[in-house]
């Protein structure tokens, strides 16, 4: 046949020495347009980068870099954000080890902070996330599946990463997941049979495989699944865990590590030195261990810090000094209507004096000063339509009256 007497290159049409076939025999390429048709992919444009490829070695803040953003809307807690920053800087980077195929495999560091509630471990979390600009979520641990096996809860989680990565499950992949009250799902004791209490020890083996990384189907929008749905499947394998718990009581527990440790009189100089007062700082562990969390989870919670708990000097800098900072957003409301709002030094004590009376700590500083400035709100606006501008200062007493007016509302009601 003339064909076969007369082996052209279906791509050049030339007669060629070297031509290959594929699934048929009917088109051919020689070897030469191989070549070429190499060159011409070697010298396409690049792809344009994308959110998800922004994070390079280049772009990737350092850990002090890290800290100084979190200095900007956390007060103190010194020691959690410096293990936070060095924590999320080698979590990206071993991501970023992952794309160039390095031998060397750098494992997760997912992170667990103790301390007492309202000390800012969702702020950290929340703050580092938004400096990363990587996807966020915030689940609570009460709330996972009791059953032990990964199933709705835990997926809702993802759901609401997913969510935040606009549904991009590369994106999302990338992504922080903040789980609160991980003390919540400890086993009551140490020595407790596991029959005796299946809530905690399974809730913490759903939770396990999350954080060793497992592959979870879930509902394209959320939603409920549905038979011939088409899922999505997020692998949490590269997903930082940031944990967090307030572990009440687990200072008896660090304490009696202690005791037991100090043996000797070098031990008994090092006892001499211990800081009583606040006893969380040492927390190792085994204290975890002995509160009721599993070893293989502790494992997988290999970075452990802890917060302070805030003195009055911290909740008065909350108040001022973070970029929101309350006092600022307040100040900002009212400028929006001509009115330049000020707070005396003497009427914020007295709101943070307040709030460690009624032990409501820095998440309280927020009901009261919405109960100072609520009739505030109302009336100033009022001053825009006559075209006037305004100052206001907030006073001791003004601050003293609302209050009183606040507490006497909630009297009567509850009467
Ligand atoms: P936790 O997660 O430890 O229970 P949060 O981070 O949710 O506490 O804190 C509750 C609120 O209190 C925050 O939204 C923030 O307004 C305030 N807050 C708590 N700790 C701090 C802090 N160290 N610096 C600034 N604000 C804080």
């Amino acid at each position: 046949m003339a064909r076969k007497s007369q082996r052209v290159c279906s791509f050049c049409g030339r007669p060629m020495e070297h031509l290959f076939t594929g699934m048929s025999d009917e088109v051919m390429i020689c070897n030469e347009c191989i070549e070429a048709g190499h060159q011409m992919i070697a010298t396409m444009p690049k792809k344009e980068s994308t959110a998800e490829d922004s994070l390079n070695m280049e772009t990737l803040p350092t850990p002090q870099e890290m800290k100084e953003f979190m200095d900007l809307y956390v007060i103190g807690q010194d020691e959690a954000k410096r293990y936070l920053s060095v924590a999320v800087y080698n979590h990206y980077k071993r991501l970023l080890q992952e794309i160039s195929n390095d031998d060397v495999e750098i494992e997760k560091s997912n992170i667990l902070l103790v301390g007492s509630t309202g000390t800012g471990k969702t702020l950290l979390a929340r703050t580092i996330a938004k400096m990363l600009k990587v996807p966020f979520a915030i689940g609570d641990a009460t709330a996972l599946t009791q059953a032990g096996y990964v199933g709705e809860d835990v997926e809702s989680l993802l759901v609401r990463l997913l969510q935040d990565a606009d549904f991009d499950v590369k994106k999302a992949q990338r992504g922080i997941i903040f789980i609160d009250e991980i003390d919540k799902i400890a086993r009551k004791s140490e020595n407790m049979s596991i029959t005796r209490d299946v809530s905690g020890e399974g809730v913490q083996q759903s939770l396990l495989k999350m954080l060793e990384g497992s592959i979870v189907n879930v509902p394209p929008k959320g939603g409920r699944k549905h038979p011939d749905q088409e899922l999505l499947q997020v692998d949490t394998k590269n997903i930082l865990f940031i944990c967090g718990g307030a572990f009440d009581g687990i200072e008896g527990k660090i304490s009696q590590r202690m005791n037991t440790q100090t043996v000797g009189f070098a031990a008994q100089e090092k006892a001499a030195q211990v800081d009583k007062n606040n006893l969380l700082q040492y927390i190792a562990p085994q204290d975890l261990k002995s509160y009721g969390l599993i070893p293989e989870i502790i494992g997988r919670l290999p970075v452990l810090t802890y917060l302070q708990p805030l003195d009055k000097v911290a909740l008065r800098n909350i108040l001022t000094e973070p970029k929101n900072a309350l006092t600022k957003q307040y100040k900002k409301l009212m400028a929006m209507d001509n009115v330049s709002l000020v707070f005396d030094d003497d009427a914020l004590d007295f709101i943070v004096d307040k709030a460690i009376e009624y032990k409501l700590g820095a998440r309280g500083l927020r009901g009261l000063m919405e109960s100072v400035m609520t009739d505030l709100m109302f009336d100033l606006p009022s001053h825009k339509k006559i075209g006037e501008s305004k100052s206001f200062t907030v006073t001791k007493a003004f601050v003293q009256e609302k209050l009183d007016r606040a507490r006497l509302t909630r009297l009567q009601k509850a009467g």
